[in-house]
């Protein structure tokens, strides 16, 4: 078994890329096959090696590897080679209609009621006429010539499924310049690298029509390629997400405090029943059943990756994200306050208000209370059960309870009205910072 993720490098991947990577990814390693990494990059226009890298970082930061990294550009002539066969063969036939001429021959079929359809007129032409047309300085492109048949597939997404050729124009598989099309490039790949199983998105699925033909046309057989076309996504209102692209690129998320846990895991479960659960890629192969994507377009929802994303962090080990935590930050803030948090970044101000310095806003009408407190503050060493001790003689020096002898402490301590557990976070704040801060708050 070898599946491929073959990614244009004309832009940053975004979450409809990586799901289809990452479809790939688990399959090909649930089922013990190899993952190529094949770099779709023949439009030579808008390919960027600097969008390749990028892509291929994005993916790793998924979580993902491959066996084999391959770039289209490198292999131009085999498809040259491949154009060379489909010529002899009579599959592959020169034009020269400019898009002008096809335009307003698309519009005269239209206003004859028939579809626009590419009527093969340069297949009508003598060798005479195309050795003329090419010494007149005109370069052909070239179309291939499909098949008068339904082409059909068993999707393992989609379930049964055809493409009528007929009612489809010839495609242009190599330009005047000579360079391939990706419906061929693909193609000729798919063939010569043995592909078993291609997975990607159902934009595809007329493409899947015209190249199984040309797969049968270059000698392959249809046979041994199974496909899965996972139905496209939505943003939360519905609406196409290719219109926010921009907003959700890997890159994006990123830098937004995604971890690739919650995107690989929400990703996973996507178009399922299955309830998305937080994981690595390699943690959720176990689970991975693309049989299991129904058929109707899957809503990606931020929200829901958001509540993944706080699960990664409520249960992620010290050594996990130390790399990316504030200087200094120890294993024992880091257990008080990942509780509390949405994204990574948020740590930030837990870091100072633990550890460093904090101004806490000034609560007037609780001069009293405060300085009761503050004489109230229990001697050192402090440990877990020190908050408990403290705060249980306050309400009985004040006959304070609940909210009312809480939120001014946490208040001052913090700096905030809500946060993490105050009777780990104490011990962590320490008695000099506390009273400090009970001063400056209480106004003395
Ligand atoms: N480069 C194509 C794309 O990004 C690949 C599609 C395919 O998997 O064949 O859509």
């Amino acid at each position: 078994m070898k599946l491929r993720f073959a990614p244009s490098p004309t832009g940053l991947l975004h979450v409809g890329n990586a799901r289809v990577a990452l479809a790939n990814w688990l399959h090909a390693r649930r089922h013990g096959g190899a993952f190529v990494l094949r770099l779709d990059d023949t439009d030579l226009e808008r390919s960027k090696p600097e969008f390749a890298a990028a892509i291929e970082e994005d993916l790793r930061w998924l979580g993902l590897d491959w066996d084999e990294r391959v770039a289209q550009s490198d292999r131009l002539d085999r498809y040259a080679a491949a154009a060379e066969r489909l010529k002899a063969a009579g599959r592959l036939y020169p034009c020269f209609e400019t898009e002008e001429e096809l335009a307003y021959k698309r519009e005269r079929r239209r206003r004859e009621g028939k579809p626009p359809l590419y009527d093969r007129e340069a297949l009508r032409m003598t060798p005479e006429q195309v050795a003329r047309a090419i010494a007149n300085g005109k370069q052909p492109y070239w179309r291939f010539m499909l098949s008068p048949r339904t082409v059909g597939w068993r999707d393992l997404v989609l379930g049964e499924r055809s493409v009528k050729l007929s009612a489809i124009s010839d495609p242009v598989l190599v330009r005047a310049d000579g360079s391939p099309l990706y419906t061929f490039t693909s193609v000729v790949d798919d063939l010569e690298m043995a592909v078993t199983h291609v997975i990607r998105g159902e934009d595809h699925v007329t493409n899947t029509g015209i190249q199984l033909d040309l797969y049968a046309a270059l000698g392959g057989n249809p046979m041994h390629l199974t496909f899965a076309h996972l139905p496209l996504l939505t943003d939360e209102a519905g609406g196409a997400l290719s219109k926010r692209l921009g907003s959700i690129s890997l890159r994006h998320l990123r830098k937004d405090g995604i971890e690739p846990a919650a995107l690989a895991g929400y990703l996973a479960a996507l178009g399922t029943s299955a309830d998305p659960v937080p994981g690595l890629p390699r943690d959720l192969v176990a689970a991975y059943d693309i049989t299991r994507v129904s058929h109707a377009t899957a809503r990606f929802d931020t929200r829901q990756m958001l509540v993944l994303n706080r699960r990664v962090l409520h249960e992620a080990p010290f050594d996990a994200v130390r790399d990316r935590l504030p200087e200094g930050a120890d294993e024992a803030w880091w257990l008080a306050v990942r509780g509390n948090l949405d994204l990574l970044r948020e740590a930030r101000p837990w870091f100072d208000i633990v550890r460093g310095t904090i101004v806490p806003p000034l609560q007037e009408g609780e001069h009293d209370f405060l300085a009761a407190a503050l004489a109230a503050l229990p001697p050192g060493p402090w440990d877990g059960a020190t908050w408990s001790a403290w705060t249980g003689a306050l309400k009985e020096a004040t006959g304070r309870k609940g909210k009312a002898l809480f939120l001014p402490l946490r208040l001052a301590l913090t700096g905030e009205e809500h946060g993490p557990d105050l009777a780990t976070l104490l011990p962590l704040i320490g008695r000099d910072r506390a009273a400090f801060r009970l001063r400056i708050s209480a106004g003395a």
